[in-house]
């Protein structure tokens, strides 16, 4: 047999089940991370979806660029769905948090501005939990910012892996199909796919020279 077996995505979030609403005085910062298809959104909402259902006072929020899916949801390629606000820079998403909300839920942290992380460490040193989830790498391979900077001051990072679909193996990089040097290329199925270090190709996306 020549199936390679993919290592199962940890699911650790140490902080998970710790949370208890009105004792707590302190908040963190957790960040999802990793390629497309790895499963970012998946796990956001999950984790997001407990703390609705343990009723801790939620708000969800994404960029206003990734339209894909339309407006007032986060959904995941598997279909998984989460109401959301859109906002078009991190000031205004600093503006739209409610004082009384518990956990706050960010999807696509790679598309907001550079302000990201101060505005996150804002909301964490207010004593909320925050949750951002974003690709860390673009379609060359080159970490996207703000994610970078967020990694950095997070106090729990997961790493998602999505599997290569030339190999198997672990994937971690996005590949770009179509020829295109914009940095943001917004959609999925067609444009982009989940492949490993010795498949993953930078040049596939370079736009041909006539
Ligand atoms: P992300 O937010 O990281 O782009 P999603 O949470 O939206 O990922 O979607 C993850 C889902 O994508 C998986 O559960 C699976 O159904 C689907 N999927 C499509 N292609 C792949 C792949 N190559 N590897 C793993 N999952 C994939
Ligand atoms: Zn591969």
């Amino acid at each position: 047999m020549n199936i390679k077996a993919a290592p199962e995505v940890q699911r650790q979030t140490p902080v998970d089940d710790a949370i208890r609403p009105g004792s707590r005085t302190h908040g963190w910062i957790e960040v999802i991370t990793g390629s497309m298809f790895s499963g970012k959104s998946e796990e956001l909402i999950r984790r997001l979806r407990r703390a609705q259902i343990a009723r801790q006072k939620v708000q969800i929020f994404k960029p206003v660029i990734d339209n894909r899916y339309g407006d007032s949801h986060i959904t995941s390629h598997s279909a998984m769905r989460i109401e959301s606000e859109t906002v078009a820079s991190s000031r205004e998403l600093l503006e739209h948090v409610r004082h009384d909300t518990e956990v706050v839920g960010i999807d696509e942290g790679q598309f907001f501005d550079a302000e990201l992380p101060a505005v996150v460490n804002t909301l964490a040193d207010q004593g909320r939990r925050v949750i951002v989830a974003g690709l860390d790498q673009d379609y060359l391979g080159k970490p996207f910012e703000p994610m970078p900077q967020l990694l950095a001051i997070a106090e729990y990072i997961t790493k998602t892996l999505a599997i290569c679909v030339v190999c198997g193996d672990p994937a971690n990089h996005t590949q770009r199909l179509v020829a295109s040097s914009d940095r943001v290329l917004v959609g999925a199925t067609g444009l982009y796919e989940a492949r490993c270090r010795h498949c993953f190709d930078p040049h596939l996306a370079e736009v041909a020279k006539t």
